[in-house]
């Protein structure tokens, strides 16, 4: 099927530039973006013919959760490097085509019906940014503060434990 389809160079330029039309927000280093896509189409290129790079087109211009995954393989430590940097493939893309000011992977929660989100730890994952939402950064926030409650807590028991327990050998002792 995608065998007979050979993108020419031209044709992967117009795709390179439709998806950078999409973009959101600008980036320090402004070539990166380019370059990100660019290394995500590479991927995708023969990968079962083109149907990767057409299903990527129609994800990013519907901005559509009801589209397939976008799958590239994942690689030994499940980081992904465009040039000098190095992160988390997902929150790479999501970051360039939803979110620019996206921090982590914890911000970022899969839709249930992507059979290849990241945490899945699956031999190849799923890019598609809409197959991903963004949880409040207040969540994540609150969360951490509450976890961080929880341990003082935690901790003020065992030091009065650990205060009961010396006056009690006191009184043994006695
Ligand atoms: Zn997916």
């Amino acid at each position: 099927m995608g065998d007979e389809k050979v993108m020419s160079n031209f044709q992967v330029q117009n795709v390179i530039k439709l998806l950078l039309n999409h973009k959101k927000g600008e980036d320090k280093d402004e070539k990166w973006p380019e370059k990100a896509i660019k290394s995500l189409v590479k991927k995708l290129r023969g990968l079962s013919g083109n149907e990767g790079i057409d299903l990527l087109l129609n994800a990013i211009s519907q901005k559509d959760a009801n589209t397939n995954c976008i799958k590239i393989p994942r690689s030994l430590d499940g980081r992904m490097q465009v040039s000098t940097r190095k992160g988390m493939p997902h929150v790479m893309y999501c970051r360039l085509w939803r979110w620019p000011d996206l921090t982590s992977h914890n911000e970022l929660k899969s839709m249930d019906h992507c059979i290849f989100a990241f945490h899945l730890k699956r031999d190849q994952v799923c890019v598609n940014p809409y197959h991903y939402q963004r949880i409040k950064t207040e969540e994540v926030t609150n969360t951490d503060t509450l976890k961080r409650g929880r341990l003082k807590i935690a901790k003020a028991f065992l030091l009065s434990f650990c205060i009961a327990r010396d006056r009690l050998a006191k009184i043994v002792d006695v």
